[in-house]
Parts: C-alpha cells; sequence; structure tokens
C-alpha cells in the first residue's frame, strides 16, 4: 500500500466562556468563504488552506488544525486565531502544540533582495526580487505581503510564528511596513519575482516610497501566496484600476482560448497603458481619468451586455474603496450574482492606510 502523505497538525484548547456561541461564529464567518460541515458539538471546517476540526468542550473550544504542509498549517492557525479573537466576547489566550512551533520563523516568509528596477510606464515601476526557495510562491494566489523595512539599509528584522499562530512581530521602529501587492511573475528556477508597483501620489508612503527608491541589493521581507485560484468560467468580467493591472494580467494570461474576457482598465491617462495578452476572445477598453475624471469603471460596469445564452459567467474586480463598494452592491444586488460567481476587493482607500483599506 502507497504510504498516506504526511499531515502537519497542531492542536489548541481555548477557555472561554459560552464555546458553543463562538463556534457557530466561527462556523457562519467560514461558511462565506470555505466549506463547514458537521453539526451538534463538532464541525469541520475546510478553509482552503486546510482543514480544522472544532468540538465545543463545554468550557472549552478543542481546535485541530491540519494542513499538506507547514504553510497551509500555519495558514489555518492564523485563520482560526485571526476569526477567534474577533469573534469571542473576551479575547481568548490560544496556544497551539504540535507541529510548527512559536519562535520559529514564519514558513510562509521569505527575505528578498532588489536585483532589477525599471520603469514600465510613467506610474509603474517593475522591481525584481530575488531570494531562495520560491517554489511555493508559483501557485496558490497571486498576492504576497511586503515587509519593508522603516529606513533604507536599515538591518533586517522580521516576524516570526507567534504561539498562538499570529505573527509576532518585532517592537516599534524595528517592525517593518507591510503592504500587499501582486506577483507579477514567478520564475523559481531563476529565484526571482517581478511587483509592479504603482508610483501613486502620496510618494512618501511605505510601498510607493520603496518602489521609488529601491536600488540593488536593498532588503525587503516577502510573507504568501494568497489568494486562491479563480474559478473557471466562459465569460470573465476584470475590471480594475493601475494597482490591478498586475493581477489582471495573470489572469488574462491563464485563460482558455474558449474563454471571452471583457475588461475595463482605469488608468491616469494614455501613456499608463500596458500589452495584454491572453489567449481568450478579448474585449479590452482602457478607461483614461484625464479624460473622464475618476469613477469610470462604475459607469463602464453598468454598460456591460452580460451574456444570456447560459454561459458560466464569473466578474473580478479590485479597485478603490468606493469602486469596490458599488461594483459589489452592482454585482450582488442587481445581477443577482452568487458567491461562486464574483470577487470583488478593496485594493486601496483613499485617506487609508495598509490594511486598513479593507476594514468596513
Ligand atoms: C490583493 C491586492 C493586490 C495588490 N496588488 C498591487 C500591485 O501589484 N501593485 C500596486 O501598486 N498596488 C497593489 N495593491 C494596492 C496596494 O497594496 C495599495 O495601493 C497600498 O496602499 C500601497 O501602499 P502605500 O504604502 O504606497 O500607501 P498606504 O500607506 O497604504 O496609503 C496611504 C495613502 O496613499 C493613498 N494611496 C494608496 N494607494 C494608492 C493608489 N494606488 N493610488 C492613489 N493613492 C493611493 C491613499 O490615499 C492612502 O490613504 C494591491 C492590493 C491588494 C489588496
Amino acid at each position: 500500500m502507497a504510504d498516506m502523505p504526511r499531515l502537519f497538525k497542531a492542536t489548541a484548547e481555548i477557555a472561554m466562556a459560552s464555546p458553543d456561541k463562538v463556534m457557530l461564529r466561527l462556523c457562519t464567518r467560514f461558511s462565506e468563504f470555505g466549506e463547514v460541515s458537521g453539526h451538534g458539538r463538532c464541525r469541520r471546517i475546510e478553509t482552503g488552506f486546510g482543514a480544522a476540526d472544532v468540538e465545543d468542550c463545554g468550557h472549552c473550544l478543542r481546535i485541530c488544525a491540519a494542513g499538506s504542509d507547514e504553510v497551509a498549517l500555519a495558514y489555518v492557525k492564523l485563520a482560526m486565531a485571526e476569526h477567534l479573537l474577533k469573534l469571542a466576547d473576551e479575547p481568548p489566550a490560544i496556544v497551539w502544540r504540535g507541529d510548527s512551533m512559536a519562535g520559529a520563523p514564519l514558513p510562509y516568509f521569505r527575505e528578498m533582495r532588489v536585483k532589477r528596477a525599471v520603469a514600465v510606464t510613467p506610474r509603474m515601476r517593475r522591481l525584481t526580487l530575488a531570494g531562495d526557495d520560491l517554489h511555493r510562491f508559483a501557485s496558490g494566489g497571486y498576492h504576497v505581503r511586503l515587509l519593508i523595512p522603516r529606513r533604507r539599509g536599515m538591518a533586517s528584522c522580521w516576524p516570526v510564528m507567534g504561539e498562538d499562530g499570529r505573527p509576532l512581530w518585532p517592537a516599534g521602529k524595528d517592525r517593518p511596513d507591510a503592504r500587499i501587492y501582486t506577483l507579477r511573475r514567478v520564475d523559481p528556477a531563476a529565484g526571482e519575482v517581478d511587483i509592479d508597483f504603482v508610483l501613486h501620489d502620496h510618494d512618501r508612503t511605505p510601498g510607493a516610497r520603496f518602489a521609488s527608491e529601491a536600488r540593488p541589493g536593498d532588503i525587503v521581507g516577502m510573507t504568501g501566496p494568497g489568494g486562491g485560484a479563480l474559478p473557471k468560467a466562459d465569460w470573465v468580467l476584470l475590471l480594475g484600476d493601475e494597482t490591478a493591472l498586475p493581477a489582471i494580467s495573470r489572469i488574462l494570461a491563464e485563460l482558455p482560448a474558449a474563454a471571452t474576457a471583457v475588461v475595463r482598465i482605469e488608468i491616469a491617462g494614455e501613456a499608463e497603458r500596458q500589452p495584454l495578452s491572453t489567449a481568450a476572445q478579448l474585449d479590452l477598453r482602457w478607461l483614461c481619468r484625464a479624460a473622464h475624471g475618476p469613477g469610470r469603471l462604475v459607469d463602464a460596469l453598468g454598460e456591460i451586455e452580460w451574456p444570456e445564452d447560459g454561459r458560466s459567467v464569473f466578474a473580478w474586480a479590485g479597485c478603490e474603496f468606493e469602486d469596490f463598494r458599488a461594483i459589489r452592491r452592482h454585482l450582488r444586488d442587481d445581477r443577482g450574482l452568487k458567491r461562486d460567481e464574483h470577487l470583488a476587493v478593496a485594493y486601496w482607500r483613499r485617506g487609508f492606510a495598509g490594511d486598513d483599506a479593507r476594514e468596513e
């Protein structure tokens, strides 16, 4: 008989006042983007990375997390911890025992070194980053979190695995700033990735500043990948601004010839256009803010002709928060798209930095 693949596992017994209520809240939350099964005191949550068996033990929640490798396990532990800390009435003490112990380097972290920097367009700069063991970054999602040292040339100080499964960050000024970016290209054999940075007007912000000042040899941390794969569909709608161009490029490159892609991209001006290649039937329009002002993505969405011949559809959007909200409302309420037929994400938010852009 063939050997069973090894599962990486960890367990936490988390004391709390009402484990039954918290378990229900946890299951409701995960049923929005994962699979939840079981009944009574025992539930199984499939997170997309791995699984968590959750048991209401009366005085505590017992969670057994499992994944096919160290990264998958770390993501399950992280997802459980982040949601429990939000959903419990009092923040519970979470201590995982098992594989991948506290204090160890994060298995999904790589230290990267800037290899090249080139201008793609006047407002987009491409950095090639070099690092070891990048195979994990070629699949399982397009996105990474860059950990940007607060000063150029600053000695690297990276987070480690915390006992609750979340990263334990260095204190004070040693803590790097985290910003999410898309891997425009991944070449594990060459040990490099490309990231395209928008040089937006707030160029003293951590991400845009790092991109504009980076020189070969500069160090940056990288965690990931995340975001998962998009479901297959016959007809795909892609909406985004410059920040979503790297993701749209990768999605288009992976579509088969039989698919139709309707793509609307808002850019600052004509000089920001980029060549896009796909095997799919492509209906592409660039929407220039210089000519028409902002908010064109939402207008363009109202003008889309949706297929009415039974083809499967998927709509995807990545853009500023206000546009994201209007687009998601239209897709859900006006078009009635189901959960597995659309994905809209706020890539950034005017007046909000980093992850605050996505808090609703
Ligand atoms: C899944 C995902 C993938 C992403 N991929 C990319 C990518 O490949 N390339 C990329 O450039 N960005 C990408 N982004 C967006 C990027 O994370 C944000 O733009 C981020 O805010 C940039 O960090 P910052 O330090 O420059 O600005 P922050 O410190 O985060 O923000 C400070 C202020 O700058 C302004 N600001 C931020 N971003 C922009 C912008 N794009 N245009 C105008 N003003 C802005 C806002 O007013 C904000 O209040 C992605 C975001 C997500 C969620």
